[in-house]
């Protein structure tokens, strides 16, 4: 069952059925807890960031950031709409940023695979560099 996204519009990439916050936080928390030897040991917080909407609308590639200091992650209500490869791919990017704060975009990439043990790739369909999933 399709149902479009409903920050950017309909049909400009594959959505599904959305997920609830909860699925959500525990897709994240499951995350952190293979990188636990990783990142420091506070809990994670996940905020619903309405600026992140408000950039969805203009870069539909746009849907989360963390504050890796802090481990607060915030999103933007559209990866609710995200299929599972892509969800995954975006959580294991910003859990990556947490591992290697300071390592840049590349570097969280690098730091899922060698923790987390997932392969990040890019899905040109987004605009820019793509959109992070894991296939
Ligand atoms: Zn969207
Ligand atoms: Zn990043």
């Amino acid at each position: 069952m399709n149902s479009p996204c409903p920050i950017c519009g309909l049909g400009r990439h594959p959505s599904w059925a959305p997920i609830t916050p909860n699925q959500l936080t525990l897709e994240l928390n499951e995350l952190l807890t293979v990188a636990s030897a990783f990142v420091p040991r506070r809990k994670a917080h996940l905020i619903w960031h309405h600026p992140l909407d408000e950039e969805h609308r203009d870069s539909c590639r746009r849907y989360a950031q963390v504050i890796p200091g802090l481990l607060q992650f915030e999103v933007s209500e559209a990866i609710l709409y995200l299929d599972r490869p892509h969800r995954r791919g975006l959580l294991a990017h910003e859990v990556g940023h947490c591992i290697a704060p300071n390592e840049g975009e590349s570097g969280a990439d690098r730091a899922a695979l060698r923790v987390l043990g997932t392969k990040i790739d890019y899905d040109a369909r987004w605009p820019g560099k793509g959109l992070q999933v894991i296939w």
